[in-house]
């Protein structure tokens, strides 16, 4: 019998499933992915999470439950502190593993190697190594795996570069078709933040879905080439060292210059202080050359969603408006 993997649908999820996967399934795994999230998750989450952590860690939390609730035989908890050279990820990626392993009764397995490529990015393969231990693979098996399973990766950074959304992208890889947007579009609109924010229609109410409903086009930083997105920060007086505040910052300040867009909403997550920071910093840059519109959103637990459809109408209303007298 295969051993059973559990991965949670939350976090970096977005960036790495596609490779995640196809490299523990070539060591001999079998993946499970957690629920789509639910109101049942989140609960879940906020129940065994720290208060005053922020709500995608309480969210990923909910996404560990889950997986334990599905009786998995070892949960995927990379420890991530760099995922690019000269760079670094939210320490609270770092400090998951352990605030899981505290706070969630029951867990079977926790897969809790590091990754840090902060210094060169052959150290991944410390990682490979650690990983095909658990199934009893040396260390060339193990970066044999995850090397053969990059394709897989750059196919996706490929897709999601051409415009299409993570969960879209996997259904291509899988052999499915994406079907067109029925509504026709008049705007587009970039929408600005974390991945585990925006792509998750439960916590981001399904502002994606609904951006495109009313009839815009949406556009995030990670349909951006890296190269157009270090474009964006170059204007910055200093470097930015976490790598999704750059990729954010990066995403709609190039946007911005490059008239790309009739408007950028930024989501921000409650209690995230790289969202403050970076939120800030957009905002400052766009509102002072004045060229395109600008919407901040905060999400928490209890963010409305009848406020939130209101405030995108009126946006999108006012965009519309805007267009025309130009
Ligand atoms: S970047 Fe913000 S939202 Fe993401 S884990 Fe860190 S504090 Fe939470």
């Amino acid at each position: 019998m295969p051993i059973r993997v559990g991965i949670p649908r939350a976090l970096l999820y977005y960036y790495y499933f596609p490779l995640w996967k196809e490299f523990l399934e070539r060591l001999g795994a079998e993946v499970v992915v957690s629920d789509r999230t639910t109101k049942g998750i989140l609960t879940s989450g906020v129940e065994h999470c720290v208060d005053e952590a922020c709500l995608p860690i309480k969210l990923a939390f909910g996404h560990v439950k889950n997986l334990v609730d599905k009786g998995v035989d070892v949960i995927f908890l990379p420890r991530i502190v760099s995922v690019a050279q000269r760079e670094y990820i939210c320490p609270k990626f770092l400090g998951f593993p352990d605030m899981v392993k505290q706070n969630i009764p029951g867990l079977p397995r926790v897969l809790d190697t590091t990754i840090n490529v902060r210094k060169k990015q052959q150290d991944i393969h410390l990682f490979t190594r650690e990983v095909g231990a658990l199934f009893n693979h040396g260390a060339i098996k193990s970066r044999l795996a995850y090397l053969l399973s990059m394709p897989t990766h750059f196919q996706y950074i490929s897709l999601l570069e051409q415009g299409y959304l993570p969960e879209e992208a996997m259904g291509i890889l899988k052999g499915k078709k994406i079907k067109e947007n029925p509504v026709a579009t008049d705007l587009k609109v970039a929408v600005i933040g974390h991945p585990y924010n925006i792509y998750d229609p439960f916590i981001s109410m399904n502002l994606i879905n609904r951006l495109r409903k009313f009839g815009a086009e949406v556009i995030t930083a990670d349909n951006l080439t890296e190269q157009m997105v270090n474009e964006g920060v170059k204007r910055l007086p200093k470097k930015l060292f976490w790598t999704m505040s750059r990729r954010m910052t990066g995403g709609a300040l190039n946007l911005h210059d490059r008239n790309a867009v009739d408007g950028i909403i930024h989501v921000a997550a409650f209690a995230c202080g790289p969202d403050s920071m970076t939120g800030e910093l957009i905002e400052r840059y766009i509102r002072r050359d004045g060229k395109v519109p600008f919407m901040n959103i905060n999400l928490d637990e209890h963010t409305g969603e009848a406020g939130v459809v209101t405030r995108l109408e009126a946006f999108l209303d006012m965009l519309r408006w805007r267009k025309k007298a130009v």
